[in-house]
């Protein structure tokens, strides 16, 4: 059983509901739901877009090897209505996108995969939710605690935590 770090993030839609759904999902199929971070709204990233995003930790215990979680994440992406389109470069907006930011303490890198997220120290919006509920897991690349990358993190993205979800 290994336990990873699964950012949910969305700005089409009912965000919150798209968040339960995706929860629910992750439990049957990917492993238990042992722990979620408050929400946070977080200004788009990368792109222009009128809708800020929902962004929120998932953390999941799973016996999924990291390729097959990630097939998993990409599935439920599809069934809560993400729409790609191979033709647009870069980000857009989504229903739901599903990255795994650890998977344990392992490094991986594929052609469909790699482990940390490659981005996950440059963004705000995933080190603020990863901060709350793993403060003191140290990036396998960087030796760093999520604290330490947030306090270094140069990102001036608006990433406010929300009250009440
Ligand atoms: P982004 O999340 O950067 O906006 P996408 O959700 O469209 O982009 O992801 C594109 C591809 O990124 C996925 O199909 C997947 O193969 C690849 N990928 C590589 N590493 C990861 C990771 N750690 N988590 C999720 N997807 C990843
Ligand atoms: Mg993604």
């Amino acid at each position: 059983m290994e336990k990873c770090y699964v950012l949910f993030g969305s700005n089409m839609g009912d965000k919150s509901a798209l968040f339960e759904q995706a929860c629910t999902h992750i439990n049957i199929r990917c492993g238990q739901v042992v722990c979620v971070s408050s929400a946070y709204e977080s200004e788009p990233w990368g792109f222009e877009a009128e809708e800020w995003f929902l962004n929120r930790v998932i953390v999941v215990e799973t016996e999924l090897e990291p390729e097959r979680l990630l097939s998993e994440l990409l599935e439920i992406e599809k069934e809560l209505g993400r729409v790609r389109h191979p033709e647009q470069s870069g980000y857009s907006s989504r229903t739901a996108d599903l990255d795994i930011l650890y998977y344990a303490d392992r490094i991986i890198n594929t052609a469909t995969l790699t482990v940390p997220h490659p981005r996950l120290h440059l963004r705000r919006f995933a080190l603020a939710p990863l901060c709350e509920v793993a403060p003191d897991f140290i990036h396998p690349i960087f030796h760093k605690t999520q604290e330490e990358l947030l306090q270094q993190c140069t990102d001036d993205g608006i990433v406010r935590q929300m009250k009440n979800e």
